[in-house]
């Protein structure tokens, strides 16, 4: 049954809707979850986002009131659950309307990462003064990455993996100029020892790590009892789980910088070249063609070497083949090119 819904929300006070409360207006998208719809509350005429689950909406339902309390600003402001009448099962999951764009929209607008700037900074801009180039993207893609490092770390800690994280399930709320965390139905709760894994559940594989990759193909069907659920899936036999997330991150972040790696094509060309050459994101380097080092492209290269190469090195702590020399999303908080240059030297300058 819905842990959630019959018992951890009725405890907690929160209100029971009904998908009456909502009219529900345009679809948003449809993955393999469910169908996502905008919505307006009847009540207090908000803007609502409702997602229509398929098979698996327990999980999501868990993931997101486990986060919502844990981590609020992690993720996309949830509401609750719906049913179709008052006492049916939940086959809705609200959440806030939080914006228009997602990191991919975003993404995908030349103008990125300036298109978010004025959203990030009091100021306006990243650095004052400075002219548009590389320096200017550094901070913004590093103050971006570092919101979503954040959340990563905020839902670790509550041992929460969330297995889909790409830019497509990163959503952008203009107001508070944060990027938070959606589409939370292939998480797995380690905690509680919940790994809701469909049979034909299959990691998007432009954005998991090497050793997931080979994973899913192999995962054997979970044992029907929850004991056994919780003590024999795949996650929990690998060390550091929470690197699966590390490596998208990664993936993620390379996007962010070179925009010939955001198209689908070319991410795929490139995680294929990775595997062949033993998941080195150095040889890759050095073997792409100079028509990478130009333009947009190269200006990609030049915000990944600012500070010795700090935004590289990063990447490259992110993508590691082997889990245990992957950074975790705390550790890469702490990176250079998250906190900038040691403020220590800055105490000393001034
Ligand atoms: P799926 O990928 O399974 O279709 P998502 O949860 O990723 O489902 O939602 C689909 C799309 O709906 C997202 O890419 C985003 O554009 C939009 N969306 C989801 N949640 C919200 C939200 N809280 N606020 C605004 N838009 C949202
Ligand atoms: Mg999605």
């Amino acid at each position: 049954g819905f842990v959630d819904y019959y018992i951890l929300r009725p405890l907690l006070g929160q209100k029971r809707y009904t998908i009456d409360d909502f009219v529900v207006g345009d679809k948003l998208g449809e993955g393999g979850f469910g169908v996502v719809y905008r919505a307006t509350g009847v009540a207090d005429g908000e803007k609502y986002v409702l997602k229509q689950c398929k098979d698996y909406g327990e999980a999501e339902i868990w993931t997101n009131s486990r986060l919502q309390r844990a981590c609020p600003n992690a993720i996309a402001s949830y509401c609750g659950a719906a049913g179709q009448e008052e006492e049916e099962d939940p086959l809705w999951i609200v959440w806030k309307f939080e914006g228009s764009d997602t990191l991919f929209k975003l993404m995908n607008d030349k103008d990125f990462p300036y298109n978010v700037e004025p959203y990030l900074f009091k100021s306006g801009v990243a650095i004052d003064g400075e002219p548009k180039g590389s320096k200017r993207k550094a901070k913004i893609i590093s103050t971006i990455f570092g919101q979503i490092l954040e959340n990563l770390s905020a839902a670790h800690a509550t041992g929460i993996i969330l297995r889909d994280v790409k830019p497509e399930n990163i959503i952008f709320d203009p107001i508070k100029g944060k990027f938070k965390l959606i589409d939370l139905g292939a998480a797995a709760d380690l905690r509680f020892g919940f790994n809701y894994q469909p049979k034909e559940f299959i990691l998007d594989p432009r954005f998991s790590g090497p050793e997931e990759y080979i994973m899913s193909t192999q995962t054997p069907e979970p044992p029907p009892t929850p004991v056994a659920l919780a003590l024999s899936p795949a996650l929990w036999q690998l060390n550091l789980p929470d690197r699966f997330d590390s490596y998208s991150a990664g993936v993620t972040l390379l996007q962010m910088c070179l925009p010939t790696l955001r198209s689908d094509n070319n991410l795929i060309a490139f995680r294929k070249k990775l595997e062949e050459n033993g998941e080195s994101l150095s040889q890759w380097r050095q073997e792409l063609p100079p028509r990478w080092f130009s333009g947009a492209d190269g200006e990609g290269f030049d915000v990944l070497d600012q500070d010795d190469r700090a935004g590289w090195e990063l990447c490259k702590s992110l993508m590691f083949k082997t889990r245990e020399k992957r950074s975790s999303a705390t550790g890469a908080r702490f990176s250079r090119f998250i906190q900038g240059r040691n403020p220590v030297v800055g105490i000393l300058d001034s």
